[in-house]
């Protein structure tokens, strides 16, 4: 039996799994697809899993806010201000339209921008801090801020760490993982990757098994790999498996994000395209078009049962799209 943690029901659990009967037809093989995009808690997606325990661990603190921070397009944001908002806790949010790495430069192609995410942030009353492009570390630095703002004015602030990914984010994935086990055996998953947690806690699951999970990474960042590692020791420390996984037991792919983080690529579209015309099923161009077109690319060196696991992000498609050069 797994640990069990504190935990706040949100999402409706478990998440369909079924065959991509059309599309394994035209592509000669066994494609399967995990419904996190159906999680059902403020319109879907992988984090209303993570918000579950997060915000277990918040009100058993005795919070009264919750502060964490995003791209402006950010379905964690959408997620936890819902979920704050049932709960009776503030939620502020340091956001910015495009986070990204001075070393990679500014990615160029079409930014999902206003609209989108943000529509549902403003209806769930979050206290949305809109600051200009910049590195990561500068919008965890705003996060901080406006932290320390609350705390100024009194309030008692749960800190929530970018994506939900912290070792409890990925203890809701080690659960996840665990629930697509008993849903069928299949000999790989991929997912997206970006703040870890997704990645890291389905990696842990499966981790000795003959099932291999391959992390197909949004952001361009190879330091992404080391934060599985750290998630995955927090697990350890939270289980008392001992697991001890280190960079090798991770395969995170950085070959499928395009320019950067947040902006659509091209081989994204064609693989939604496929996605969207054989089964009906939409991707979000951030996350989970990425990871599909990873997914299609590395096809001739899988074999057997293959489990896409789809987590969510769909309000991005009503996002206002610009190109970068104007944004
Ligand atoms: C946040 C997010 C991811 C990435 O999950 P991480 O746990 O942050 O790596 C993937 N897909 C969607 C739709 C997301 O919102």
């Amino acid at each position: 039996m797994p640990v069990e943690l504190p935990r706040i029901p949100l999402a409706i659990l478990p998440t369909p799994v079924h065959r991509l009967e059309r599309l394994s037809a035209a592509l000669g093989a066994d494609l399967w697809i995990k419904r996190d995009d159906l999680t059902g808690f403020a319109l879907g997606g992988n984090k209303g899993r993570k918000l579950e325990y997060l915000l277990a661990d918040a009100v058993q603190n005795g919070t009264d806010a919750v502060v964490t921070c995003g791209s402006r397009q950010s379905n964690f944001v959408r997620q936890i201000g819902v979920a704050c908002r049932m709960l009776g806790l503030a939620c502020g949010a340091a956001v910015m339209d495009l986070p990204h790495e001075p070393e990679f430069g500014r990615p160029s192609g079409r930014l999902p921008r206003s609209g989108g995410n943000e529509i549902i942030d403003r209806l769930a009353g979050v206290d949305l801090r809109i600051h200009p492009d910049g590195s990561w570390d500068e919008l965890f630095a705003h996060a901080e801020q406006l932290a320390e703002e609350y705390e100024a004015a009194g309030r008692r602030v749960f800190r929530v760490p970018v994506g939900g990914s912290s070792p409890l984010g990925a203890y809701a994935f080690y659960r996840a993982g665990l629930e697509a086990n008993e849903q069928g055996a299949f000999d790989c998953v991929v997912c997206p990757s970006s703040s870890g947690s997704t990645h890291s806690g389905l990696a842990y699951a499966y981790a000795g098994s003959s099932t291999r999970v391959i992390g197909i990474s949004c952001d361009p960042e190879p330091e992404n790999h080391d934060d599985l590692v750290r998630l995955c020791a927090g697990l350890d420390d939270l289980l008392e498996e001992g697991k001890s996984l280190d960079k090798a037991d991770f395969d995170l792919r950085f070959d499928y994000v395009g320019s950067g983080y947040g902006v659509v690529s091209d081989a994204a579209e064609v693989a939604s395209r496929l996605l969207l015309d054989h089964e009906g099923i939409f991707l979000d161009p951030v996350y989970t078009a990425k990871a599909f077109a990873g997914l299609i690319d590395l096809l001739p060196g899988l074999s057997g049962r293959i489990l896409f696991w789809h987590t969510g992000g769909l309000p991005t498609l009503f996002a206002e799209s610009v190109p970068t050069e104007s944004g």
